[in-house]
């Protein structure tokens, strides 16, 4: 089929390679000159496990393509993508300015038949302000071209983005007629081969559902960190207790980590953007807000852990930092924890010498040259010259290391683990300091 994508970011970029790879020709649409340039040069902006080889592999084959000239792409589509960012407003709300202005832009240059589906994460209510955009530029014009528009939310995870479009759990499709229905049927059959993921809903059901999935999510990470503060206050170890309830097959144990507070692009906004949707419709959600608010203490945790262990006293310290990204194999900051970790210690007077196997590319786009922060090119690195170690993300490259070799570095032999990455017993047998999150001491 014939597909134009509005948006080359982790979404709209992996979703335009998975259907150029299922044999569908895709052009994708950015307005950023400088990404479209890159992509045709075959360069991947992101790091995503996967993306490259498909995105290379299919502008090759001719079934990808990259503009920024977004008339020819929509006379291109018989499926037209909208995914375009979604930030959030002032007032927590979802910004929908790049959505609408996708949704004007298609309204001026549609000249037969389309769907228009809308894979960025909206409001509930959004499908008709897209249909609405669209119909005013066609009205404008005079031009009597009937389109659909569907709600198609995209449930990919980053670091696992290729993986999860070409197997995706699900794919909601909110829709009010049979023709668009059937037109992303097709457009999906390839990945229903197994068995049939589609749940077919209205536009706001299916709007309303990713922001509920999200939330979920987000309510099962802060009620782990509420269990965590309980349990270092108690003397528990939150780790056993993860266990021990994850055993239940009502619980599960997916989801269920404690640590040092959820980030990314999705999470954070999400919830705040689904807590504002509740408010405009006159009902206070008050778990989204506790959700939210015990995030954003847990996101201090590791600092308050640092400061304490030093009296407050951390001017002229130098804290080794493993892990920038806001989770594993992502480049991804936005909303890292690190960010937060970081800018605290430098307030503090502390500096920071930082390793992430993705990110540090990213870390300096945001931060620039400083004097308190080096970003180092190994994790052992990172340790030299360092006086403790604080463990931000769970890659994997960091789950077995050389304890020993991490004592000898460090003026201070102590990990603080965000992540709840390694056994207490472990490290201190090794001779260094523990401090993890809800593991019974801590503060
Ligand atoms: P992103 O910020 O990585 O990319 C957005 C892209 O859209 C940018 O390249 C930007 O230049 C481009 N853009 C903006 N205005 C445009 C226009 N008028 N025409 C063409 N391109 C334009 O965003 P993302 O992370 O891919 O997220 C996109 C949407 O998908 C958001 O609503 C997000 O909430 C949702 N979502 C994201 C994820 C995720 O893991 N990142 C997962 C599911 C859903």
């Amino acid at each position: 089929m014939r597909v134009t994508i509005f948006g080359t970011g982790y979404v709209g970029l992996v979703t335009g390679a998975c259907l150029a790879e299922m044999g569908n020709h895709v052009v994708c649409v950015d307005i950023d000159t400088a990404k479209v340039e890159r992509l045709k040069r075959g360069e991947i902006p992101i790091f995503e496990p996967g993306l490259e080889a498909i995105v290379r592999r299919n502008h090759v084959s001719g079934l990808l393509d990259f503009t920024t000239d977004a008339a020819p792409a929509i006379a291109h589509g018989e499926v037209i993508f909208i995914a375009v960012g979604t930030p959030p407003d002032e007032d927590g709300s979802a910004d929908l300015q790049y959505v609408l202005a996708v949704a004007g832009t298609i309204g001026r240059h549609l000249d037969r038949y389309a769907v228009i589906v809308n894979k960025s994460t909206v409001p509930v209510g959004t499908a008709d302000r897209v249909r609405e955009a669209v119909a005013a530029e066609l009205a404008a014009r005079r031009a009597a071209i009937e389109f659909d528009v569907v709600s198609n939310p995209e449930f990919l995870k980053e670091g696992a983005a290729v993986d999860d479009c070409l197997r995706p759990d699900r794919i909601i499709v909110g829709a009010s007629g049979a023709r668009a229905v059937a037109v992303l049927r097709k457009l999906y059959a390839p990945f229903n081969r197994n068995h049939d993921r589609m749940v077919v809903m209205d536009e706001r059901s299916a709007e309303l559902t990713k922001y509920a999935a999200n939330a979920m999510l987000a309510t099962k990470i802060s009620f782990m960190n509420e269990i965590a503060n309980i349990a270092e206050r108690v003397g528990a170890d939150v780790e056993l207790v993860r266990q021990g309830i994850g055993s239940d097959p009502r619980i599960g144990y997916h989801f269920i980590y404690p640590g040092a507070g959820y980030g990314g692009s999705c999470f954070p906004k999400d919830v705040q953007a689904l807590e504002r949707t509740a408010h405009s419709h006159g009902y206070e959600a008050r778990l989204l807000g506790a959700v939210e608010a015990v995030n954003r203490q847990q996101k201090t945790k590791l600092f308050e852990l640092i400061s304490h262990h030093f009296n407050g006293e951390l001017a002229g310290r130098t804290i080794a930092l493993w892990g920038l990204a806001f989770k594993p194999n992502t480049d991804d900051m936005r909303e890292a924890s690190s960010r937060q970790l970081m800018e605290a210690l430098w307030n503090a007077g502390a500096k920071v010498r930082a390793f992430d196997p993705e990110a540090r590319e990213e870390t300096h786009r945001l931060y620039g040259d400083r004097d308190d922060l080096v970003l180092c090119e190994r994790a052992s690195d990172a340790l030299q010259g360092a006086d403790v170690l604080a463990v931000v993300t769970e890659w994997k490259a960091f789950r077995s290391p050389d304890f020993a070799g991490i004592r000898a570095a460090l003026a201070e032999p102590v990990i603080f683990d965000g992540r709840n990455l390694y056994e207490p017993a472990t490290v201190e047998e090794a001779g260094l300091a523990y401090y993890g999150i809800g593991r019974g001491r801590s503060l």
